[in-house]
């Protein structure tokens, strides 16, 4: 049978709650194992190899294991309880819009529709995450709990947020993308694998410069270590344009002179 056929027999033809809704916490918990499980094998086996302590970008505040292992256990508690009841919701909405789980989209489509994904995506993280930053209140009730247990790093504190935050400065941004352009839910199940590597990469605390295409980890840490600048995730459009990223700047040319 053809991916169209297995498409249309499993995803057009099913009952349409499983296709938006549990289709999309299944893309959610794939992609999740995905984008973590080779961070996962380097902090349990390799933290120590020579080459692993070299790409740490934080070498001398190495993150304790207990503590690494408290991150570990809030993240499994968000995906198997908040991400299940959002991923739902996102469901009923995509549904809501009349997002098409007819014939499958084109590659030119699918690659046109993630690319806007990503610029509304690190719009809308962008203005969130300041927000979150800026309100003293917003801070200390929310965004603190994704802060204060990671001045360094790891790829699994991408999901280590407070209910709130992982609804709406992480949720939304995620599905606007695809609600606002109606896109194929094969076309979302797509960009939650991207979305999820990206937001693992920002955070595994290791500058693997083969991975820095997708993002390099060192902007998302320098804003962990110095709770300040960095605040958009793929293109990091808005800091650039309005300077949140000066800091990070110098920062980086300070470092880099010191090598030489
Ligand atoms: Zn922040
Ligand atoms: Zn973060």
């Amino acid at each position: 049978m053809t991916v169209e056929g297995l498409w249309i027999k499993y995803g057009t033809e099913a009952p349409w709650y499983v296709t938006y809704c549990v289709y999309s916490y299944l893309a959610l918990l794939s992609a999740t194992f995905v984008a973590n499980l080779p961070f996962l094998i380097i902090e349990v086996f390799f933290k120590n190899h020579p080459y692993i302590v070299s790409r740490q970008i934080n070498p001398k505040k190495s993150m304790p294991t207990e503590k690494y292992w408290k991150i570990f256990k809030g993240f499994m508690r968000g995906l198997l309880t908040h991400s299940v009841g959002s991923s739902v919701f996102a469901g009923l909405l995509f549904r809501w819009r009349g997002c098409s789980i007819g014939p499958l989209p084109s590659i030119l489509e699918v690659v046109v529709s993630i690319f806007c994904f990503m610029l509304i995506e690190d719009t809308l993280f962008y203005w969130i995450h300041r927000l979150l930053h800026w309100s003293e209140f917003l801070y200390k009730h929310v965004h603190i709990h994704h802060h204060e247990e990671l001045q360094n790093t790891v790829s699994v504190g991408h999901q280590y947020f407070h209910a709130i935050e992982l609804s709406l400065g992480a949720g939304l941004p995620f599905i606007a993308g695809p609600l606002l352009l109606k896109s194929h839910m094969v076309t979302f199940f797509i960009w939650t694998f991207v979305m999820m590597i990206e937001s693992s990469i920002a955070h595994c605390g290791y500058d693997f410069p083969f991975l820095n295409f997708i993002q390099d980890a060192r902007v998302h840490a320098y804003h962990h270590s110095h709770y300040m600048d960095n605040y958009g995730s793929y293109f990091n459009l808005w800091d650039k344009l309005l300077g949140t990223n000066k800091n990070f700047k110098q920062y980086e040319q300070r470092r880099l002179a010191k090598q030489k």
